[in-house]
């Protein structure tokens, strides 16, 4: 496909997106611009993120360490992007992760958050960050369990160059997520009665955007609605 072709795709569809999100927040009595809308551009080539950068997206999110910091490196429009770690995090990555990521929203554990702090702090920078709530009981991949959120939060808002923004989930496959984004927002207040600042719930992706504006979601992360279904290396 040439660079034409794909650019109007990503028009089309990430017109669709904005819209379907235009309507829930309407729904939802809610203001749009309280709605900041995250490109998942995981297994998608550098180009895509640069046409997306030129169709006026601000936020990318990616989920492997060695893919995007690869990626970025062939991005020309790097410095127009906030980027958003969206994948689970080994301590280990957290020197790598610190060198591009301005947010990192899949923060599940004590050590993560210290690995965080110390790199954020030799990097000489402050990093945002999410607690990421794990509702799916069953299944459980990556993060805290809701009643251990408010701790963790409170450990991240210990760390001098770790700024605190809230909270992320996913909801659980193939079930109702209404039920799980209200246990996240009810956890977000209680992450927000210590840490008023933390005023960010990261919900809802290309199947369930609409959910979780009706539930306060702050950030969407959608991938397939906008970027098209995901083969990996092309
Ligand atoms: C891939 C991914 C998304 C995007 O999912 P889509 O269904 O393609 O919109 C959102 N959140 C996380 C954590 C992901 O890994």
């Amino acid at each position: 496909m040439t660079d034409q072709a794909r650019r109007a795709e990503l028009e089309r569809s990430l017109g669709a997106v904005r819209e379907r999100v235009s309507r829930a927040c309407e729904a939802a009595g809610r203001d749009p611009a309280e709605v900041t809308l995250v490109a998942v551009t995981k297994f998608f080539p550098a180009s895509d993120v640069d046409l997306l950068a030129e169709l006026g997206v601000t936020d990318i999110g990616e989920n492997r360490d060695q893919e995007v910091s690869a990626k970025l490196r062939d991005v020309a429009r790097r410095q127009d992007l906030r980027v958003h770690f969206i994948g689970q995090l080994q301590s280990k990555k957290a020197t790598s992760v610190v060198r591009y990521a301005d947010v990192v929203q899949s923060v599940d554990r004590p050590k993560l958050v210290t690995s965080l702090e110390s790199a954020a702090g030799s990097a000489g920078r402050v990093l945002d960050v999410l607690v990421q709530v794990n509702l799916d009981e069953a299944r459980g991949r990556g993060g805290v369990a809701p009643q251990d959120a408010v701790e963790l939060a409170g450990l991240v808002g210990g760390g001098e160059h770790l700024r605190l923004r809230g909270v992320m989930a996913v909801a659980p496959l193939g079930a109702d997520p209404a039920p799980a984004f209200a246990r996240l927002r009810e956890v977000a207040g209680a992450v927000r009665e210590v840490a008023p600042g933390a005023t960010w719930i990261s919900a809802g992706m290309s199947g369930d955007l609409e959910e979780a504006i009706a539930h306060g979601a702050t950030h969407l992360r959608v991938g397939s609605a906008i970027l098209g279904t995901r083969q990996p290396h092309r």
